[in-house]
C-alpha cells in the first residue's frame, strides 16, 4: 500500500484507478495515523469515522464497477470547523457553538460529497476564524507539525496542520485576511485564497462577508488546482458567487509556452524593514527560479499598502460584530440561567465568546457607532478603494505579483499572544489581497534551509490559472 506521506490528490487518484490500494484502506490508515499523531498536534476537533468509512466504501464500489469517478473520488479530506457539513458539529472554534450540529450542507461540502470525497472530520481554528496562530481556539491549541514548540499559523490551523502531517490528503480552510496562506507558509503546504466570488460562501460561518473566501490547502500546487476546480462556480444560494467561464485547460494543464508570456511584478512595498532577512533571501531565490523559467520580472509600486492593516482592522470588525449578533445562546450554543432577556444575552455571550471575538465586537460597534462612522468606517471604505486601485494600476503593467507571505517564519507558541497588535502584523502581506478581492497562492519555498517559508503569487480577478500555472512550473523545477 502507498505510504500516506507520498499521497497527493493526483497520486491517490492514479493509485485508486490502478487498484494499488482501496479508498477504504487509505481512509483507515489515515484514521490510525490521526490516532497516533493528533493527541500531540491537535488538528482535529471532531472525527466523522462511520460516515467516512461509508463514503470510502462507496468509492471502492464505483471503482470495482468501473463507474465514472471524479478526481476527488475516495480522497480523504478535512474541513475547517466553520464550514457546515450536515449532521456534523460546526463549532467555529467557539464555546458558544460547542453543542451545535449543522442542519444542512455548505455548498462546498455538497460539492465534495457529490464528487465522492471522503470527509474525515472537522478541524481546529482560531475562534470564528479570528487569529494568526491557532492559539485563539476556544477548545485547544494546534501545534506546528514541523516544530511542536511553534504555532502552525491561523486561523485555518487544524486544516493546515492535518495536511502538513499527512492526517488528510487535502483540506479546506477559509481566508479573510490570510488564514489559508499564512498557515500554509508556516507549515510548508500550498494554500489558495480564490478570487472573491469564485467559491460559494453558503454554509460558511461568516467572519467578514466582504472578505471571506473558502479555499484549498494541499501538498502540491497541482492538487490545489484540482480541488479548486471541484468547489468553484456559481451558486444560487450565494448572491456574491460569480458565473465565470474558467478554461479547464489553463487551470488543470497549463502550458509552459503560455506561462512564459506572463510578466511578474515585485512590489517595493513588500520588501520592507521588519521582513526577516532569511525570509527575504528565500523569496529572492524563488524570484530567480521564476526568471529561469523564462518569465520577465519587473519592479512595481503598490503605494497604499501601508494603510491596508488599519483599513482591514476597521472593516473586518465592523462586519464581524454584525455577523456575530446572531449568537445569543438561545437558538444554539450554551444557554445560561438568567432573570431577564437582556441578562440572558449578556450571560450567554459573556461565557460563550473568548477574548478575541469580544475585542472585535467592541471595535466593530465602535467604528459603526453614529459619532464615529464617518471618521472610521466610511474612511476605511475609501482607503479600500485606493488599495484596490493600486492593484488595478499594477495589473496594467504585469500579470502576476510575487511577494513574501509573512514577515517571519513560524513563531513560538505564546510569543505573540499577549500582544494583539504584534499578532495582527503577521498578516501584513496577505490582507491587501482580501481587500481587493483578488486570488493569491501561498507556495512553500523548495530546498530552503530551516523552517518552512512561503512565497505568494497574486493574480488578476478570476485568473487563478496564472498563479497556479506558475506555481506548477516552479514545483517542477525541483521534482
Ligand atoms: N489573522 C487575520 C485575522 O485575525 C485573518 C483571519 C482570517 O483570514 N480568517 O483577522
Amino acid at each position: 500500500m502507498a505510504h500516506l506521506h507520498d499521497l497527493t490528490i493526483k497520486k491517490f487518484h492514479e493509485g485508486l484507478l490502478k487498484k494499488d490500494f482501496s479508498a477504504l484502506e487509505i481512509t483507515q490508515a489515515t484514521y490510525d495515523w490521526i490516532e497516533k499523531r493528533d493527541s500531540e498536534i491537535g488538528a482535529y476537533l471532531s472525527l466523522n469515522k462511520d460516515f467516512a468509512i461509508k463514503q470510502a466504501e462507496a468509492a471502492d464500489i464505483k471503482i470495482a464497477k468501473n463507474e465514472k469517478v471524479t478526481k476527488l473520488t475516495g480522497i480523504p479530506i478535512a474541513l475547517k470547523d466553520n464550514i457546515l457539513v450536515e449532521g456534523l458539529p460546526a463549532t467555529a472554534g467557539s464555546k458558544i457553538l460547542k453543542d451545535y450540529t449543522a442542519s444542512y450542507d455548505s455548498t462546498v461540502s455538497k460539492r465534495l460529497k457529490d464528487a465522492g470525497a471522503v470527509i474525515l472530520g472537522k478541524t481546529n481554528l482560531d475562534e470564528f476564524a479570528m487569529g494568526s496562530s491557532g492559539e485563539n481556539s476556544g477548545f485547544k491549541i494546534t501545534k506546528n507539525p514541523k516544530d511542536l514548540e511553534r504555532v502552525p499559523g491561523g486561523s485555518s490551523s487544524g486544516s493546515t496542520a492535518a495536511v502538513a502531517d499527512h492526517m488528510a490528503v487535502a483540506a479546506l480552510g477559509s481566508d479573510t485576511g490570510g488564514s489559508i496562506r499564512q498557515p500554509a507558509a508556516f507549515c510548508g503546504v500550498v494554500g489558495l485564497k480564490p478570487t472573491y466570488g469564485s467559491v460559494s460562501r453558503h454554509g460558511l460561518i461568516a467572519l467578514a462577508s466582504s472578505l471571506d473566501q473558502i479555499g484549498p490547502l494541499t501538498k502540491t500546487v497541482e492538487d490545489a488546482a484540482i480541488l479548486f476546480n471541484e468547489i468553484r462556480g456559481k451558486d444560487d444560494l450565494d448572491a456574491t458567487s460569480a458565473d465565470v467561464d474558467y478554461s479547464l485547460e489553463d487551470l488543470l494543464n497549463p502550458k509552459l509556452e503560455n506561462i512564459k508570456k506572463l510578466k511578474i511584478g515585485i512590489p517595493e512595498e513588500y520588501f520592507i524593514e521588519g521582513l526577516d532577512k532569511g525570509v527575504s533571501a528565500e523569496v529572492e531565490r524563488v524570484i530567480n527560479d521564476i526568471k529561469s523559467l523564462g518569465l520577465e520580472i519587473k519592479k512595481i509600486r503598490l503605494p497604499h499598502t501601508k494603510y491596508a492593516l488599519s483599513c482591514y482592522y476597521i472593516i473586518m470588525p465592523a462586519e464581524a460584530s454584525s455577523n456575530l449578533e446572531r449568537f445569543d445562546g438561545i437558538r444554539y450554543g450554551t444557554r445560561h440561567k438568567a432573570g431577564s432577556l437582556l441578562d440572558l444575552y449578556r450571560k450567554n455571550r459573556e461565557a460563550g465568546f473568548g477574548a478575541e471575538p469580544k475585542r472585535r465586537i467592541l471595535l466593530g460597534n465602535f467604528v459603526l457607532s453614529s459619532g464615529y462612522y464617518d471618521a472610521y468606517y466610511s474612511k476605511a471604505q475609501k482607503v479600500r478603494q485606493l488599495i484596490k486601485r493600486d492593484f488595478d494600476e499594477a495589473f496594467k503593467e504585469v500579470d502576476v505579483i510575487a511577494t513574501p507571505v509573512t514577515p517571519t517564519r513560524a513563531f513560538k507558541i505564546g510569543e505573540k499572544s499577549a500582544d494583539p497588535l504584534e499578532m495582527y502584523l503577521s498578516d501584513i502581506f496577505t490582507i491587501p489581497v482580501n481587500l481587493a478581492g483578488l486570488p493569491a497562492l501561498s507556495i512553500p519555498v523548495k530546498k530552503r534551509t530551516g523552517l518552512p517559508v512561503g512565497f505568494q503569487l497574486i493574480g488578476r480577478r478570476f485568473r487563478e490559472a496564472d498563479i497556479l500555472g506558475i506555481g506548477q512550473f516552479y514545483e517542477k523545477l525541483y521534482n
